[in-house]
């Protein structure tokens, strides 16, 4: 046992955080785990969120920074419990230069901060440099006093960070720990991570590559570092891996006690499903606390597929059932969880009901999911049986793995008791091929500076906006960009992108769209369709009607009055609702996203439970009344925390400035909003839901319409009104009685249909009965029915069979064009004597003809797509039975 005081883990992060602020770098929070940069799906480093700044795109605020940042790391799934060391979600101690110190001061700090803060004794940490930095060689060896065996020189694979082919990058120096510094020195590799563990790494950006891949260095150097903090905390605390420290044991242990399980003296297995546990409830309880909502896409989808890891190891170690208490586990593992957060990242604690609801929901839905699974296995097997070669597909094995959460294992069980095997390879290689998908490009961070817009951040300020209170403004054309290349000047007829110094335009954001309207000068006539934020700019799109511009032209920027009164009649009636919700559904009810356009508005919002038509009427009547009592909005910019204080809602998960801008309908609506709003309630009018539908699990979405646009939507609801009244020939409020009839007679109508149909089957097949053919001591009966539909030709197999009594008959038809029909019916005698079953031998003959099926030995149906083969098939059936009885 090495000798060194043992640190909670929130004493790490407290010290790593001092250290560095007592060198002057700045303390910042952690970012969300979703970030800002849409090039990556999470946070999945410490140094993501000061990436504008790496790029120079930013000015750093201060030039040394340090975080703990919270991290997901999905390419590490597989390893999770697996490894002693790796983790989805981790916090990454950082400490971050930019163009200040560089790589003597980071290492010498490092140093410091290994050996006399952590006090790990100097002889179990052994560094890695890059092969060609000697001079990082240098300062370990001759400033810190490292000897030179325990200082590896790394290839580029470890030791040289880039972010893409172009843009900065960079040597690294990592930090080990040696677990057992007396194997000696001789033969260090650092790859045995039963040996050694990596804590810390150093990236030097120094350099930046062209795209001939010359490295020139950078004018600002810049340090980015990392050290994982449950890392530390296992080397620390002494233990064998991250899992059984303080910052993740108590979880695996409230798994393990709702299992009866006695963690110490279980089997490896259990551990690491524990493990998992344990390492995945972190990472749901943060994502859902950030904002992540379980879907089949994205991050969502990265959500949900933890949520059923845990949900299906929890079930491996058998924690269902074991007590009535609790059908669901994942909330009550949460809830150590969110415990465990509460000092760090109490955000957590304040999402807490949200966050066990949706693990409630998730976790019940996927229960079941398996159990379906359970069932579609059983229905693999059973068509797997019918087949020559007696194995499970590779595809089904996937399917089974990826959809309904069915390990490899468990159904290779399952199989061999049923005397099936399973194709691994194809199963292996189904896995490879959704590796390769999730991957896909988001797991690393691209620094590369382009297109023009970025290039012109360096060049002009950000843009203005004026337009909350002047809806016109005299302003310059500060860039042109034609196909996203910047140019001077622009003529009559072409689609442009313009900036401006300042503008009246809203830019597309907070759900709101862009602004409409016109840019005009003494020659020159610009209409503006739309505009978008992009690295600081309000983007104008739009098109030269007449004349031409220059850069540096002077112009008069007009939007579209009756489109923006329209948008902002939408935008506040969205935070009416929002409000009327709260009070009607729920006051845990919070926005998910939300679309406010000039003709609608869009609103999707986490809800407890679903809604009721009375909910929604409710919820309507409220609205509409806040808009007949003519609220007067006030309208405020104040620090990020008062308004937080004053309880204004904020968006969850979104970012916010210090200072940010409340809009205030007193006693009845308070939300951070950048949009534009109406000044008085009144000024909507009037409000009407259009649709209210569940768009994910716990996540609802209601349509709806305000001011202006409500008379657009009466227009079409009424013309279609008209119309039906014009054909059905009633009066519009008889249309729904004249409905129900109608389908009431249709549905009688297609009874007595199908009754026809069935009689007509019988009389046909009751003529076949004299085409029966006598094989030894059975009756044979091979024929093609014509156009009769699948039920109707089974009925009637089953009735001929029963009318000759020992026979087999075989019958066909075509039900509709391009498609075969096949049934076959064996009397018991045929089954027992001649061992033909009708499943297997109506799929040997449904093969003629391009198809397939089968089923019970007594009874069986088929199908196929080529008609033109049926006469060959039928013949066939008819010579097999011939020598099958005889
Ligand atoms: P490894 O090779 O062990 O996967 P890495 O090279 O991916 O580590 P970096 O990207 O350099 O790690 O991250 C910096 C630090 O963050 C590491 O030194 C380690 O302490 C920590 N870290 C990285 N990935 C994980 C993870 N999946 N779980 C826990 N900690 C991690
Ligand atoms: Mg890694």
């Amino acid at each position: 046992m090495a000798d060194f005081p043992s640190l909670s883990g929130s004493e790490i992060r407290d010290k790593f955080l001092k250290f560095y602020e007592s060198r002057q770098h700045k303390i910042l929070p952690s970012a969300s785990l979703i970030p800002e940069d849409p090039t990556v799906m999470l946070t999945i480093a410490g140094m993501l969120p000061f990436k504008p700044i790496f790029l120079g795109q930013r000015q750093a605020p201060q030039p040394r920074a340090t975080t703990s940042q919270k991290c997901v790391r999905t390419n590490d799934i597989e390893n999770v419990g697996r490894t002693a060391r790796h983790h989805t979600f981790f916090e990454m101690l950082g400490n971050f230069s930019f163009g200040d110190y560089f790589k003597e001061k980071a290492i010498a700090w490092a140093w410091e901060l290994s050996t006399q803060v952590y006090q790990l004794p100097a002889e179990r940490v052994v560094v890695s440099v890059f092969k060609e930095d000697d001079e990082a060689f240098a300062i370990w060896r001759d400033k810190i006093g490292i000897p030179e065996h325990r200082i590896q020189r790394m290839g580029e694979e470890d030791n040289f960070w880039k972010s893409g082919i172009t843009g900065p990058c960079g040597p690294c120096s990592e930090l080990y720990y040696d677990f057992n510094p007396e194997l000696g020195d001789e033969k260090i590799d650092l790859e045995d991570d039963s040996r050694f563990i990596e804590f810390y790494n150093l990236v030097f950006m120094q350099y930046n590559r062209d795209a001939d891949g010359n490295l020139t260095p950078l004018e600002n150097k810049n340090i980015d570092t990392g050290l994982g903090l449950e890392r530390m905390a296992q080397i620390l605390q002494q233990v064998t891996n991250n899992y059984e420290t303080d910052l993740i044991f108590p979880i695996l242990k409230t798994a393990a006690d709702l299992a009866g399980i006695d963690y110490p003296k279980a089997d490896e297995k259990t551990k690491t499903s524990l493990k998992v546990i344990g390492d995945h409830v972190r990472a749901v309880v943060h994502l859902i606390a950030d904002g992540v909502s379980a879907s089949n896409v994205g991050r969502g989808y990265i959500l949900r597929r933890l949520i059923r890891r845990v949900v299906r190891h929890g079930k491996s170690i058998g924690i269902y059932g074991r007590d009535a208490k609790f059908r669901v586990f994942t909330p009550i593992v949460a809830e150590t969880a969110i415990a465990l957060s509460e000092s760090a990242y109490p955000n957590v604690r304040e999402r807490e009901e949200f966050i066990k609801n949706q693990l409630q929901t998730e976790e019940s839905q996927f229960l079941k999911t398996l159990d379906r699974g359970e069932k579609l296995l059983a229905e693999i097997i059973a068509n797997t049986a019918n087949l020559s070669q007696k194995q499970i597909s590779g595809v089904d094995a996937f399917t089974l793995y990826d959809t309904y959460g069915f390990p490899l294992e468990l159904t290779q069980e399952i199989a061999e008791e049923q005397g099936l095997t399973v194709d691994v390879e194809g199963f292996e290689a189904e896995m490879e091929q959704q590796r390769i998908r999730a991957r896909g490009s988001h797991e690393t961070i691209d620094l590369t500076v382009q297109g023009s817009i970025d290039k012109l951040a360096e060049q002009i300020h950000p843009t203005e906006f004026s337009g909350y209170t002047n809806l016109q403004d005299t302003v310059q054309v500060k860039a042109l960009l034609v196909e996203g290349k910047t140019v001077e000047i622009a003529e009559a007829g072409t689609p442009i992108q313009l900036i401006l110094d300042s503008t009246p335009f809203y830019a597309e954001s907070g759900g709101q769209i862009g602004d409409k309207g016109y840019l005009s000068g003494d020659n020159v006539l610009i209409r503006i369709e739309d505009v978008q934020k992009e690295s600081g700019f309000f983007v104008h799109y739009g098109k030269i009607d007449r004349g031409t511009v220059n850069v540096g032209d002077v112009v008069n920027a007009t939007i579209d009055r009756a489109c923006r009164r329209r948008v902002q009649a939408n935008h506040t009636a969205t935070h009416l609702l929002q409000a009327a919700l709260k009070q009607v559904v729920d006051d845990s009810v919070s926005q998910a996203g939300s679309l406010v356009s000039f003709d609608r508005l869009r609103f999707d919002f986490n809800s407890p439970r679903a809604l009721t038509l009375e909910d929604l009427q409710q919820v309507e009547d409220l609205v509409n009344t806040w808009i007949s009592e003519a609220h007067q909005a006030d309208v405020e910019i104040m620090p990020l925390e008062e308004a937080k204080a004053k309880g204004a809602t904020a968006m969850f998960g979104e970012k916010y400035a210090d200072n940010v801008r409340v809009i205030d309908f007193p006693g009845v609506s308070m939300e951070l909003c950048g949009g534009t709003h109406v000044s008085n309630t009144a000024e909507i009018g009037a409000f009407k839901i259009i649709s209210e539908i569940g768009i994910s699990s716990g996540v609802r979405r209601i349509e709806a319409v305000a001011g202006a646009a409500i008379l657009d939507y009466l227009d079409v609801r009424d013309k279609v009104v008209k119309e039906l009244s014009d054909k059905f020939k009633v009066k519009p409020e008889e249309i729904g009685d004249r409905v129900s009839n109608l389908q009431a007679e249709l549905r009688s109508t297609q009874k007595e249909l199908e009754a026809a149909k069935q009689e007509l089957a019988l009389a046909k097949s009751d003529s076949l009965l004299s085409q029966a053919e006598t094989v030894g001591d059975y009756k044979i009966l091979v024929a093609n029915m014509g156009e009769m539909d699948a039920k109707s030709l089974q009925s009637a197999a089953e009735k001929l069979q029963q009318k000759l009594g020992e026979a087999a008959v075989v019958i066909a038809s075509i039900p509709s064009e391009g498609k075969v029909s096949l049934v076959a019916a064996f009397s018991p005698k045929v089954i027992k004597e001649k061992q033909l079953q009708a499943g297997k031998f109506i799929g040997g003959i449904a093969k003629i003809c391009g198809g397939g099926g089968g089923g019970r030995p007594n009874l069986a149906q088929a199908g196929g797509r080529d008609a033109s083969k049926l006469a060959e098939a039928l013949d066939t059936a008819k010579q097999k039975l011939i020598e099958g009885l005889t």
